[in-house]
């Protein structure tokens, strides 16, 4: 029996490798050779590191054609293969800090005594990598890296990059015979958006990155066009294969400054670590700082500085055993989705989810992704047990981006949308004219719930204390059927919650009775109308300053409102002619809440001359404000708050540990306010 489960487990690995494997190899097909990739450096990243996990532990699956085992890609055919003079090898790579510290015990192993530890850290520009000969310091050759081993003849092309120099400055260095640069040949990010608007322009097809424009661009046939790209070159390695190299260069860090003299461009953001912390600073610092380069880069290369240590650790197969590839953390990844389930929201609204192996991106991990609604789910072709490629960026909800069909299981099972709600049982409403489908049982607690949650939460009632937990007691004990049951609880009813002690419970009816002050239009934004959010419930306030004028406003009087259009305007209409809707008001208003403008509130609401068209983004940790509240004050006083700095932005308001934005804005000199600047503003 168990060695049944361990043959299913054996084959089920072997198939899972062939997949992997044959997509792989499309890939790297597609990448070098057509200069046309078919899916994300870091998918690809991935995927080749699942293969690579799945041949370490099972060795007897690897064969001599896996990618695992080979460097780069045979050189395409148009131009003449040429043997290199040194073999170029690949970097290893490191995903994060960990990943590195394991690379720095390998070396230890390796080389127990290594005397002062000395790394040095460069940028990993996305470019493509070029191999130089120079005689007697002409430049007599260049080479794409190819397979590592055999390499393609470009040097037409490679001699109308202007940064790399026909003839070396060999000021005192005359006797040096041959010389080999190893560097990388880039496309400046605006020269690459100019070539794919010229592209676009002629109907051509646009190249997915700079790193491929830039490969594509050097294995382009005419010279001619090659000059025009304005391609630029960054050196970092030097070969002295003739000379007793220890003579002239015994590290990395000399034979930087080194090609620097012989008139080479060497990228100037190099630094000398003497630790692994300090590295991982830089490799912090550059996480940030290089969206201000006006070049790509994909990491730091990180290398260990002496020579004679370098030897001693030597080569792999595919890399050298002294330097690694420190990525960037990745913001798209592959994963499996194991299943779909749905969600149902406070509108009713039935959202499937798609809940997947767990996966590290931009920083955190990322299980579940929405996938929206049935048209979603139907364009994007997703199955359970699908591979999926998920994205990420800093703050933003993850996303399914799409679907590695490739990689699908021969079972997997598409997503049926069920028939009926999976809280409260009643049949499921999809209208013909809308994606989504609903709900619409009004009293479903799973709506109730949601509707709840929305009522109490800080940017609408503000009642502190109820989350989660409570309000679900609250629904499924039927001590609250709509929110105006909140204003009839009593200390006692709460007292019988799980951990609910008399003084939290006359903590939170105090909270209700509270909520009582909060204006009309944090009320109306309560009522959870559809389409209705914080700022459309400001505007219509603004105009109908009682709950009496705007249940009796017509479409067209709702739309005269700047910004208001007929599907905002017909949602709040039809709300308002509910009879239920009706009834709830009269119980609010009974209960004492505000369905109306104060004139405090007025005064408040008039715009700000400081404010009135200026643009403000919020980034950071602010001591006391929460970012709705200062973005809500400032909405208030009549500036706008948008999510990203450009040279539109006015004021980047600053609290603790503000990341990118900050740098951007500085860079960009925008005024930058903190929190006490920002209230003396108001
Ligand atoms: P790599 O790009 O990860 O790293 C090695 C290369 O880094 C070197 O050859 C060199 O060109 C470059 N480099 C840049 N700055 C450097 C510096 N300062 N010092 C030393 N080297 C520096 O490895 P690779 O073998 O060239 O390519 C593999 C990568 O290609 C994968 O990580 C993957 O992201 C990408 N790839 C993608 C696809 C796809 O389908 N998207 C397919 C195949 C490969």
């Amino acid at each position: 029996m168990e060695m049944d489960v361990v043959e299913l487990m054996e084959s089920e690995v072997k198939r899972r490798v062939g997949e992997l494997r044959q997509l792989l190899q499309h890939a790297s097909y597609a990448y070098y050779v057509l200069d046309h990739p078919m899916m994300e450096d870091a998918v690809y990243d991935r995927l080749y590191r699942e293969l690579q996990d799945l041949e370490l532990q099972y060795p007897q699956l690897i064969t001599a054609d896996s990618p695992t085992q080979r460097v780069g890609e045979t050189p395409a055919t148009h131009f003449n293969s040429v043997r290199h003079n040194v073999s170029l090898y690949s970097l290893e790579n490191a995903f994060n800090v960990e990943e590195l510290q394991a690379w720095e015990q390998r070396c230890l192993r390796q080389a127990p005594n290594p005397g002062v530890a000395e790394y040095v850290c460069e940028l990993k520009i996305d470019g493509s990598a070029l191999a130089l000969t120079y005689e007697n310091g002409v430049l007599v050759r260049g080479l794409t890296r190819g397979d590592g081993v055999m390499g393609e003849d470009i040097t037409q092309n490679v001699r109308t990059i202007r940064s790399i120099p026909l003839r070396l400055n060999l000021d005192g260095l005359e006797n040096l015979g041959r010389v080999e640069v190893r560097g990388e040949a880039f496309l400046p990010l605006d020269v690459f958006e100019e070539i794919n608007q010229e592209r676009q322009k002629a109907g051509e097809s646009l190249f997915a990155n700079p790193r491929n424009a830039a490969a594509g661009t050097l294995r382009q046939l005419n010279p001619k066009i090659v000059a025009q790209r304005k391609l630029d070159f960054f050196a970092y390695t030097l070969h002295l294969p003739y000379l007793d190299e220890g003579e002239i260069v015994r590290n990395q860090w000399k034979s930087l400054d080194l090609l620097q003299r012989m008139g080479l461009k060497v990228n100037p953001n190099k630094c000398l670590c003497s630790s692994l912390q300090e590295v991982a600073e830089y490799y912090q610092q550059w996480d940030t700082e290089r969206l201000n380069l006006p070049y790509m880069t994909d990491g730091v290369v990180v290398k260990i500085n002496s020579s004679s240590l370098q030897t001693q650790l030597g080569f792999t197969q595919k890399f050298p055993r002294w330097a690694v590839a420190l990525k960037y953390a990745a913001e798209e990844a592959p994963t499996r989705v194991e299943k779909i389930t749905v969600n149902v929201g406070r509108t009713g609204a039935i959202t499937p989810l798609a809940e997947m192996h767990p996966v590290q991106l931009a920083g955190t991990t990322v299980s579940r992704a929405t996938l929206h609604n049935s048209v979603h789910i139907a364009q994007l072709d997703i199955r359970i047990g699908d591979t999926v490629i998920v994205r990420k960026a800093g703050e933003i909800i993850p996303e399914v981006v799409r679907v590695l069909t490739q990689l699908r299981p021969q079972d997997a099972q598409p997503f049926v949308m069920p028939t009926h709600c999976p809280v409260c049982g009643q049949p499921l409403v999809k209208p013909v004219d809308e994606a989504v489908t609903r709900c619409v049982n009004t009293s479903c607690p799973a709506i109730l719930k949601g509707a709840i949650e929305h009522w109490v939460s800080r940017d609408v009632l503000d009642i502190r204390g109820i989350g989660e937990k409570v309000v679900q007691q609250l629904v499924d004990r039927g001590l609250v059927k709509s929110v105006a049951d909140l204003y009839n609880l009593t200390v006692e009813q709460l007292c019988e919650l799980e951990k609910m002690g008399e003084k939290l419970a006359l903590k939170l009816v105090d909270a209700i009775a509270n909520s009582k002050q909060q204006s009309w239009s944090r009320v109306l934004y309560g009522l959870g109308i559809r389409h209705v959010g914080n700022v459309t419930a400001q505007m219509l306030t603004k105009k109908f300053t009682t709950v009496e004028d705007l249940s009796h406003a017509k479409v067209t009087d709702i739309t005269a409102i700047y910004g208001i259009g007929t599907e905002i305007a017909s949602s709040v209409n039809q709300w308002f002619q509910s009879s239920a809707n009706q009834g709830l008001i009269t119980r609010l208003q009974a209960g004492g809440l505000q369905f109306a403008t104060s004139s405090k509130e007025e005064t408040v609401s008039d715009a700000n001359p400081k404010f009135a068209g200026k643009t403000f983004v919020i980034t950071g940790t602010l001591p006391t404000l929460k970012r709705n509240e200062a973005k809500e004050l400032i909405q208030k006083a009549g500036g706008k708050v948008t999510d990203s700095v450009s040279k539109k932005t006015d004021y980047v308001v600053l609290g603790a540990d503000a990341g990118c934005k900050l740098t951007k804005a500085e860079a960009l000199g925008i005024t930058l306010l903190d929190e006490a600047q920002l209230l003396e503003m108001l």
